[in-house]
């Protein structure tokens, strides 16, 4: 007779499912479902207030009457959440119930890992300010201009000079260079939350990163040893090969080639110092884009002191307009 009066069918727990330790509340109204990665079930018993106030989604899901026989789970309705893993889950709910805990993961290393997975949900189920604070992030931490990428620079330069000093910690250039994040999960989210302005820096970065497996990392200052390329799409290892080749000829065929030498601006008493240092200042520009192929990471070098100060501001000029160029090109080199 009782299941008469209530047709709704209690869900018995099933040996391979659990119940989530952090977000079962016990005066939950709601209970969603999802697998984890052994395909064991987990439950996270919240509260359908919280959900509609955030998603659009659960609102319209809520407002829609259930039907007789909804499947319960221990006294709640349950909600099987198909296609959603639960550790996904999990990092969407945390972000609802725990917002304290958002300065932490924005200023953590592994920021955009982290938010992929919650990025990706809270676009599916419309919680639209969990996307844009991603996004808003990510260009806070990704220059999107040569100025912003020179003071990005000047840290590193930096580094590599106090680093320089401690042989024992000393481990070549490439330590000096994460100033910036881990750039392959940084694409990887700029794409989910339309912050697409970062993917030229950002493939840039990938691109003057050692190849290398990422086991051999114990530096405490180093929180990733090597971008995750395991991550990235076939389509995009062709760009990132592809955009070294249109570096080079871009390099060889549309940049100053001739060093900026005027003889006539000259006011040094031995013009020949001058124009010798702007020969080989340009020669250097070439050696090091031919070993990195990064024409942002060479031209602002001091050029020496056999140089007077006229001869010496056109060189400048002439780099920074080089390297402007460059960098205006990044979205081309990278077919973005
Ligand atoms: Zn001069």
């Amino acid at each position: 007779m009782d299941t008469q009066r209530n047709p709704k069918r209690p869900r018995v727990d099933e040996e391979n499912s659990s119940r989530d330790p952090a977000f079962y509340f016990d005066d939950g109204n709601i209970v969603l479902s999802a697998k984890d990665a052994d395909e064991c079930i987990v439950y996270f018993r919240v509260h359908r207030s919280i959900l509609t106030k955030h998603s659009p989604v659960f609102k319209d899901m809520f407002t829609m009457p259930l039907p007789q026989d909804e499947d319960q789970y221990d006294g709640a309705p349950l909600v099987e959440m198909a296609g959603d893993s639960a550790d996904a889950l999990r990092s969407l709910v945390a972000l609802l119930y725990d917002p304290e805990c958002i300065p932490e993961i924005l200023k953590s290393a592994d920021f955009a890992a982290r938010m992929y997975n919650p990025v990706v949900l809270a676009k599916k189920y419309q919680i639209d300010w969990i996307p844009k604070m991603a996004a808003t992030q990510l260009r806070e931490l990704w220059p999107q201009s040569l100025t912003g990428w020179d003071r990005i620079a000047d840290m590193e330069r930096y580094d590599a000079f106090t680093f320089a000093y401690c042989p024992e910690t000393w481990d070549g250039d490439e330590n000096c260079i994460r100033q910036l994040g881990e750039p392959v999960t940084a694409i990887r989210l700029a794409r989910e939350c339309n912050a697409l302005g970062i993917l030229p820096v950002a493939f840039l970065h990938l691109l003057r990163l050692p190849y290398k497996d990422s086991d051999d990392g114990d530096d405490a200052r180093v929180t990733w040893v090597a971008p995750e390329r395991k991550l990235l799409s076939t389509e995009d290892l062709v760009r990132l090969a592809l955009a070294r080749e249109r570096m080079g000829k871009w390099f060889s065929s549309s940049s100053r080639r001739d060093p900026p030498w005027d003889s006539s601006r000259c006011k040094s008493q031995n013009p020949t110092e001058c124009h010798l240092t702007i020969v080989r200042a340009w020669l250097e520009i070439a050696a090091d884009f031919a070993r990195d192929g990064n024409l942002l990471a060479a031209p602002r070098r001091i050029p020496g002191n056999d140089i007077c100060f006229t001869c010496s501001s056109i060189l400048k000029q002439e780099m920074q307009d080089q390297r402007q160029k460059f960098f205006d090109e990044l979205p081309t080199f990278f077919q973005l």
